[in-house]
């Protein structure tokens, strides 16, 4: 008998084949997040290549560029971060970014093969004055031609709705981990406050791109949890960024454990399956990964990468070394 007319994929029982039909789905339970994350491997990375699939150009990554346009000096105190005033990660408090300097930055990033240019600021909330300089940016990115993003911190519905006006197509604004583990990261703010800015933002029409980090000290059922909640948004962002923690010198995490780079790709790939329309974007902590554990995200979904030497203030690959990369997996930037 031909061996190849056995399938070596399992069926999945009753309960995980509504998992993994592929469908988005808006009524995830824990339960349902932890019996992905508990396939065998092998099927895991099966069913969200295969789902992934359904929804995307496999071959394709989206490539986006971010640039931080107001750094450091940040009132919140998220332990993972360098820019926080709260840490001694020796990030030195710039002002906002003239406008002239960030179209500059922009136009290099498209030059460089990004299709979306993200702006970043380390602030806990824009004031309105500062707004006005943001939205100038974001006019001009956009007459560039490129897909706009910021990342300013808290908003209000009226701010929202400005930078809706200005032609922002998305805010990322991170839910970080589930609802348990958020006071362990961050004292200075509470999961409320992100649930409201992410509902000010889309009811501003603007795309929402929120994911979290992982590698944080935090345990799967966080993972779990954090993936829960960004799947059972009542619209799913249209990106998720999922980041290993950069383990930066001066900051309260600075020395946390390595995190296993199989557990990162199962969270990928849960992800993947979890939000299967969504771009799922492998963001901070590419510097410590080997182009073993990329390639096994691409597989599991992965289908975004951040472009350029620095993402904030923590080092990126090089993008000659992305490019190689891709080249050598076969992968095209997204049209
Ligand atoms: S992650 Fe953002 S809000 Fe938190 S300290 Fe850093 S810049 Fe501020």
């Amino acid at each position: 008998m031909d061996d190849r007319t056995h399938s070596p994929i399992p069926k999945p029982n009753p309960p995980l084949a509504r998992c993994l039909s592929g469908a988005v789905r808006h009524d995830w339970t824990r339960t349902e997040i932890a019996a992905l994350f508990d396939l065998p491997f092998p099927d895991l990375i099966f069913h969200a290549q295969r789902i992934h699939r359904l929804h995307f150009d496999p071959r394709e990554v989206q490539i986006s560029t971010l640039l931080s346009i107001k750094t450091g000096g940040c009132p919140e105190d998220c332990a993972y971060c360098p820019q926080s005033a709260h840490h001694h990660a020796g990030v030195k408090a710039d002002k906002l970014m003239e406008v002239g300097a960030v179209l500059d930055e922009a136009r290099a990033a498209k030059a460089a093969g990004a299709s979306r240019f993200c702006m970043g600021a380390a602030w806990r909330s824009p004031k309105d004055r500062d707004l006005d300089q943001v939205c100038a940016m974001v006019e001009g990115v956009r007459a560039l031609g490129l897909e706009t993003c910021a990342t300013l911190g808290m908003l209000t519905a009226p701010q929202a709705a400005r930078l809706k006006n200005a032609g922002l197509d998305y805010y990322n604004h991170n839910l970080d981990t589930s609802p348990e583990f958020y006071g362990e990261i961050i004292s200075t703010r509470i999961y409320q406050d992100r649930l409201d800015t992410l509902d000010h933002v889309r009811a501003a029409g603007i795309h929402v791109c929120c994911g979290g980090i992982v590698g944080m000290g935090e345990g799967r059922q966080d993972r779990i949890g954090m993936i829960a909640t960004l799947a059972s948004l009542p619209a799913h962002p249209e990106s998720v960024p999922i980041n290993l923690l950069v383990r930066v010198e001066g900051t309260p995490l600075a020395r946390e454990a390595a995190f296993d780079p199989l557990e990162f790709v199962r969270t990928v790939a849960v992800a993947r399956i979890a939000m299967p329309a969504s771009v799922v974007r492998l963001s901070a902590g590419r510097e410590d990964m080997s182009e073993e554990t990329q390639a096994l995200c691409f597989l599991a979904g992965a289908n975004s990468i951040f472009h350029g030497p620095k993402l904030l203030t923590t080092p990126n690959p090089a993008r000659e070394r992305d490019i190689a990369l891709l080249d050598k997996l076969g992968l095209v930037p997204m049209r």
